[in-house]
């Protein structure tokens, strides 16, 4: 899990700070899509992995963060569960009280029946939780849950956060063809979203290279017909548009530097990169060349589009 600096507080863009506040792929689930690969420690246990001074000094001392757009997050995402660390709540509050940026949390929610947990989150400006299952067996399918994290708590503390949470809240559903995406489990979903009341729901599908072959891609038609069943307020997040317009011609800083820490942990296209970079794409392919040349990334086929990976 690490800090991302960008416009689009999403799971997929956003320049990496390259931060981390839980070692690599420690996290409550193993879920078939992750874009970064098998969980290598599954727990549900809080714990203080890295100093926070460490975390609010590194944050400082890096070139984005001091940049201050109006359009930016400082967003805790990546590959794990950030509520695992027991210290986010200081690291929200050093941040907001350090920075005049906003601070988004993209959680797996897994964690978020636990009241502390709950009052950890509470100062961001945006909470992005996930929900992709409304029931055990499909839960345990999907995300391939720690066994003692039940999805009837999650949708419970997710209505409890709700209640009291006076942020912004986009609930995220990533669907898996032919494992959560029946009519059936579908209007499940929605009950419990209708529950839960999030300002939006982005719905999300696996369009980037997922831990398992096997997790497939819903198509554009299904997810217009489910964005149709949840009503107004739900976007397909997948198509992953750009909110940036005015895309410069140069990179500002180490190219080579910047696309390696947007680049690890997770595929990214040369669209992603530039958006989350704010430059023209093309102002991108000298460095990736040069870098797949070095060896340091690699091109990966998925889904009809080329992403870069750490080689
Ligand atoms: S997608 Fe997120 S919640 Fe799921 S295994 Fe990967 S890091 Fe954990």
């Amino acid at each position: 899990m690490s800090f991302v600096y960008g416009p689009v507080p999403s799971r997929r863009l956003g320049l990496s700070l390259g931060i981390n506040i839980i070692p690599a792929k420690t996290c409550t689930l193993d879920c078939v899509y992750c874009q970064c690969g098998l969980t290598t420690r599954k727990t549900a246990t809080r714990e203080s992995f890295f100093p926070v001074a460490d975390i609010l000094t590194a944050v400082r001392n890096s070139q984005p963060a001091t940049r201050n757009s109006p359009l930016a997050f400082l967003t805790f995402s990546g590959d794990g569960e950030p509520t695992l660390n027991k210290d986010i709540g200081r690291i929200i509050r050093g941040l907001k009280r350090e920075f005049s940026i906003p601070v988004a949390v993209i959680t797996n929610s897994t964690l978020i029946s636990d009241p502390q947990v709950r009052r950890d989150i509470m100062p961001a400006d945006l909470v992005v939780p996930s929900l992709d299952a409304a029931d055990q067996r499909t839960f345990a399918r999907v995300d391939r849950c720690h066994r003692s994290i039940k999805v009837e708590d999650i949708i419970e503390g997710l209505k409890l956060f709700r209640r009291s949470y006076r942020g912004k809240m986009w609930l995220e559903i990533m669907l898996v063809k032919g494992i959560n995406d029946s009519v059936e489990h579908v209007v499940a979903l929605r009950k419990a979203v209708h529950q839960i009341q999030p300002d939006r729901v982005q719905l999300n599908t696996v369009v980037r290279p997922p831990a398992e072959k096997f997790a497939r891609p819903m198509s554009h038609d299904d997810l217009v017909q489910i964005q149709y069943l949840f009503g107004p307020n739900t976007d397909i997040a997948a198509q992953g548009k750009s909110q940036i317009t005015n895309h410069k011609s140069q990179i500002r800083g180490n190219a080579d530097e910047l696309i390696l820490a947007t680049v690890h942990g997770r595929p990214v296209t040369r669209q992603d990169l530039a958006d989350a970079l704010g430059v023209a794409p093309r102002a991108l392919t000298a460095a990736l060349r040069g870098l797949v040349r070095a060896k340091r990334i690699k091109p990966v086929d998925y889904s009809g589009k080329t992403f870069y990976e750490p080689a």
